[in-house]
């Protein structure tokens, strides 16, 4: 059985970034559904007992090509999901510091132009997607854009994602409108760096 990620803050308190009702619709919708949905594929697909990465990481071993789709999508919507609510709060942006911090200077020559790159990916992903941070195998940052609920691990890529912005517009319409740009600026105030430090820190150590 999937359960969704608890919420550490409450729907309002990432204003002005995020408003209350795309937070609230979000969450206890968009979420939702995706992970009702994934229970129901799962359980149809008898994979009901293993975790939602090893799930992403063989979808081919789902010979029915409809429930295959099904649980890509739905299982990459609850993924997806999760890292995203567990990676902003209220209390976000700023600068990663400690090792991670380290990692992207290193990588990115500094944090600016890591902003650069992310929020440029964010901004090109033609349709609903994802930007992503990940990290290699080799222990190496990463950045990607994914189309719809797809993700570094559905796509077999070997990665490990540790922050992802969400531009599919349910994301942010209701303020933004069409301006995916101010949003996708926007992100990076609520950012909880210290939530990607943690999933840097795993990912390392696997
Ligand atoms: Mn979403």
């Amino acid at each position: 059985m999937f359960h969704q990620y608890e919420l550490k803050y409450g729907y309002g308190d990432l204003e002005p970034t995020i408003d209350a009702l795309t937070m609230e619709t979000h969450y206890s919708k968009h979420l939702a559904t995706y992970t009702k949905k994934l229970n129901e594929f799962a359980q149809k697909a008898g994979i009901e007992d293993m975790g939602i990465t090893k799930i992403l990481e063989s979808l081919y071993t789902i010979k029915d090509e409809k429930l295959r789709t099904d649980i890509r999508n739905n299982g990459g919507g609850f993924y997806n999901h999760n890292l995203y609510f567990s990676i902003i709060g209220p209390n976000g942006g700023g600068e990663p510091s400690g090792e991670l911090g380290e990692k992207m200077k290193e990588t990115f020559g500094s944090f600016q132009s890591f902003k650069d790159q992310i929020s440029e990916l964010a901004l090109c992903q033609f349709g609903s997607g994802y930007a992503w941070l990940s990290v290699t195998p080799k222990k190496e940052l990463v950045l990607s854009k994914t189309c719809n609920q797809d993700n570094p691990i559905s796509l077999g890529t070997g990665n490990t994602p540790i922050l992802n912005i969400d531009v599919w517009e349910h994301a942010y319409y209701l303020k933004y409108k069409n301006m995916r740009v101010d949003y996708v600026n926007n992100f990076f105030n609520i950012i909880d760096w210290s939530a990607v430090e943690g999933y840097y820190q795993k990912a390392c150590s696997k």
